[in-house]
């Protein structure tokens, strides 16, 4: 996980995981601590890629750094766009609960990393002072924007619409946020819960959204009313 793990079935009617041996549900710290992982295993893939592409800084080798950015470019992106992906798939249930719609919600999104990441390589390409651990953190910041793919596609999943996903960069924390949507399906509504996770480093944005969304309610509309 994110990746297909076939010890766990997507359960349709709950929208949630549950174990193929067990029979037991996933619970909501045990599939966030999966995503917050892989956001760590894909920070970690994409600083290698960083260390491994660029000199040490721009000033020192102005040449290997132009041609280090420019397969950046290319390579980073994919690194990072596999990242978000995947995280929406995990969101949403797994490769067989994605439709042709969450395909367009997802190439939305990517469209606007897209534009970022490009304009973070052209700045790198105009900075003469940028050194590669600057670049190397600054493009982390991609993998941990795959937590907003995975809230996404768990609000889909749901069929509802949240007012804001932990990891969108409505607050202070950035794309680094690890707060996390809680969402129950009940017999006739859904409850969304924010959890602002972090411990002492949640931000005030967080908190302001632990306390504003502490229960969202979304009736279901009952078939045949
Ligand atoms: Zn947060």
């Amino acid at each position: 996980m994110p990746r297909e793990d076939s010890s766990w079935d997507w359960d349709r009617k709950s929208r949630r995981y549950r174990g193929k041996d067990t029979g037991r549900y996933m619970s909501h710290g045990q599939v966030t601590n999966l995503r917050d992982k892989y956001t760590d295993a894909r920070r970690t893939t994409i600083r290698s890629l960083v260390r491994e592409t660029l000199p040490l800084n721009a000033k020192a080798d102005p040449l290997s750094w132009n041609v280090g950015v420019r397969v950046l470019r290319e390579k980073g992106w994919r690194e990072v766009e596999r990242s978000m992906i995947a995280q929406y798939t995990f969101g949403r249930g797994g490769t067989n609960a994605m439709t042709s719609a969450d395909r367009v919600i997802v190439q939305q999104m990517l469209r606007d990393q897209k534009g970022y990441w490009d304009r973070f390589m052209m700045e790198a390409l105009q900075s003469p002072d940028m050194s590669m651990e600057y670049a190397a953190n600054r493009a982390t910041m991609y993998a941990d924007a795959s937590t907003a793919f995975y809230e996404r596609g768990r609000e889909t999943a749901f069929d509802i619409r949240l007012p804001g996903h932990p990891g969108d960069g409505g607050t202070e924390c950035l794309s680094r946020c690890r707060c996390s949507w809680e969402i129950v399906e009940r017999k006739t509504k859904v409850e969304a819960i924010w959890h602002a996770n972090g411990g002492d480093n949640v931000c005030d944005g967080c908190r302001g959204r632990a306390a504003q969304w502490s229960l969202l309610t979304f009736e279901r509309v009952t078939e045949g009313t």
